[in-house]
C-alpha cells in the first residue's frame, strides 16, 4: 500500500484547510447535502483516509460500506485505467460488452442458491431496489410491496417511501408511492416481551399484518435488509427471515433481499442471508460491488427475472464499463485475499472488545452486528431510553482524535462500525483505543 498505514493527527479536525473549502461548499452547494465529518479528503488506501490539512484518519466507515477492497485497491485502478483508455461508455442498450456479461456471471453463480439465474446491471442501490420491485410486479401481475420497520432502502421516490426513517429521508418529500406497506421487524433489543419470543411474535405480527390489511395475494414483494442497516444495524432475530420467507414462498410473493449494505463479505459471508441458509428470489446489491465506482445489481430466479419484456429494464449508465472492471476486481481480490475470512476476524477482535466496554460503560446498551458491520446502541444509563447526546459526545470525540466513525439508527443513537475488511489489524486496536477512552469521557 502506498499511503502510510498510521494515524496522524496534525491539526484541529476540521483544520483550516478543510474549513477553507467548507466555506466554499456551503456557497456552492445546498446544506440539504450534509457532512459525517467535513475534512476534504485528498487521498486514502487500506483502512486510513488523509486530508488536506495532513491528517491521516483511521477509517471505520468505508464511504459507507463502500470500499470494503481499500481506497484505490491495486487492482481496480489497474483494471479501471486499463479500461479508461480502451473505452469509457457504449450504453449496455446500444452495443454490449463483455464485462458486463462477466459481472452478471459472477453474481449468478455467488449469490445464495444453486437454482437458475439472470442479472441485470443498474448504477446505485435505490435503484437495484426499484428495478426488485418492477421486475417482482410484472411477474407476479400484483401491486402491493411489503418492507419492515427500521428499513432503508434509499432516497428516490419508490425507495424513500419504502424507508421507514422520517427525518432526514422523507420530512416535506411527499406525496409517497402507493401500495407500500410497513410491518413489525424482529428487533430483539427492543421487542417488548423480550428477545427469547421476538422471532416467533414478530413473524406472527408481520404475516398476520399482511393477511389482514392487504391480502396475501396481493402482495408482489417482501423487500428485507437482512441486517438493518441506517435503522441501526439491527440483526432480526435468529429464525424471523426463514419464516417470512418460507411465508413468501407458501404465497407466491417475491422474497427480496436488500444486501446492499450487507453483501460482498461485509458480514463473514459473502451475502448476510447465507447465515440463516435462506435463499431469496431475488437480491439487489450495490456499495461494496464495485470498489466505489457506481455499480448496483439485481440478481435473481432466471423464471421471474425473464418475464419482464423485451427492452423493459436499463437505463443509459447501467453497467457502465469502469464499474464492470471495477466490479471483477473487487471480486477477485475478496477471494485472493479471502475477505470473508477477514470479515469474521475483525469481528472477532472489535466484539470482545465492545462487549467489555458494555461491562464498564452504562451508556452502552446494546452491542450487535457480524463480520465487519458492527454497532453499539446508545441508552441513558439504566433504561433502554435512546440517548443520541451521549451518541453525537462519543462521535466528536473519536473525530478529535482521528477516528472516523458514523452514526445511524432510528433514534439517532447507534455508532455503527464498517471498516474497510483490508484494515491493518493494528489500525483496528488503535481504533478500538481511542474507542474506548472517548467513552470513558463520556
Ligand atoms: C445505501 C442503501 C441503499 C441505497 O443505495 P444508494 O446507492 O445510496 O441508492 C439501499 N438499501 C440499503 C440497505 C442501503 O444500505
Amino acid at each position: 500500500m502506498s499511503i502510510p498505514q498510521e494515524r496522524r493527527v496534525v491539526t484541529a479536525i476540521p483544520g483550516p484547510k478543510s474549513q477553507e473549502l467548507l466555506a466554499r461548499k456551503q456557497a456552492a452547494v445546498p446544506p440539504g447535502i450534509a457532512h459525517a465529518l467535513p475534512i476534504f479528503i485528498t487521498r486514502a488506501g487500506g483502512g486510513v483516509v488523509e486530508d488536506a490539512d495532513g491528517n491521516s484518519l483511521i477509517d471505520f466507515g468505508s464511504g459507507i460500506a463502500v470500499t470494503s477492497v481499500g481506497n484505490s485497491a491495486p487492482k481496480v485502478v489497474e483494471s479501471v485505467r486499463k479500461q479508461v483508455a480502451d473505452f469509457t461508455h457504449t450504453c449496455f442498450m446500444v452495443t454490449p460488452y463483455e464485462s458486463y456479461v462477466r459481472v452478471a456471471e459472477k453474481l449468478n453463480e455467488l449469490t445464495p442458491g444453486d437454482h437458475e439465474k439472470r442479472t441485470v446491471l443498474l448504477n446505485t442501490g435505490a435503484e437495484a431496489v426499484e428495478n426488485a420491485v418492477k421486475i417482482a410486479r410484472s411477474a407476479t401481475g400484483r401491486q402491493a410491496v411489503i418492507v419492515f420497520d427500521h428499513g432503508y432502502h434509499g432516497r428516490t421516490l419508490l425507495t424513500m417511501t419504502m424507508t421507514a426513517k422520517n427525518l432526514p429521508y422523507k420530512q416535506g418529500f411527499g406525496p409517497y408511492a402507493p401500495e407500500v406497506y410497513r410491518v413489525p421487524l424482529a428487533y430483539p433489543f427492543r421487542w417488548p416481551t423480550g428477545p427469547e419470543n421476538c422471532a416467533e411474535e414478530a413473524a406472527a405480527q408481520a404475516i398476520d399484518m399482511i393477511g389482514k390489511q392487504v391480502g396475501a395475494q396481493n402482495v408482489a414483494a417482501v423487500i428485507i435488509e437482512p441486517i438493518a442497516g441506517e435503522g441501526g444495524f439491527i440483526e432480526p432475530a435468529k429464525g424471523f427471515l426463514p419464516r417470512i420467507a418460507e411465508f413468501c414462498r407458501e404465497n407466491g410473493i417475491v422474497f427480496v433481499a436488500d444486501e446492499v449494505q450487507t453483501g460482498f463479505a461485509r458480514t463473514g459471508h459473502l451475502f448476510a442471508c447465507e447465515d440463516e441458509g435462506v435463499v431469496p428470489d431475488l437480491i439487489a446489491t450495490a456499495k461494496g460491488i464495485a470498489g466505489g465506482l457506481p455499480l448496483a445489481a439485481v440478481t435473481g430466479r432466471a423464471e421471474i427475472m425473464d418475464k419482464v419484456h423485451i427492452g423493459g429494464l436499463g437505463g443509459t449508465y447501467g453497467g457502465n464499463p469502469l464499474a464492470c472492471e471495477a466490479a471483477l476486481a473487487v471480486m477477485e481480490t475478496i477471494e485472493e485475499e479471502d475477505l470473508v475470512a477477514k470479515a469474521r476476524r475483525i469481528g472477532e477482535i472489535m466484539l470482545p472488545r465492545l462487549h467489555a466496554m458494555r461491562e464498564r460503560f452504562e451508556v452502552i446498551g446494546d452491542v450487535r452486528g457480524r463480520g465487519a458491520m458492527i454497532a453499539v446502541e446508545l441508552v441513558r444509563p439504566g433504561t433502554k431510553e435512546p440517548n443520541p447526546a451521549a451518541l453525537a459526545e462519543v462521535v466528536r470525540r473519536c473525530h478529535a482524535e482521528g477516528l472516523l466513525v458514523l452514526t445511524a439508527g432510528t433514534y439517532g443513537n447507534v455508532l455503527r462500525f464498517l471498516p474497510p475488511l483490508v484494515m491493518p489489524e493494528h489500525l483496528l486496536e488503535e481504533g478500538l483505543g481511542i474507542l474506548e477512552k472517548a467513552f470513558a469521557a463520556v
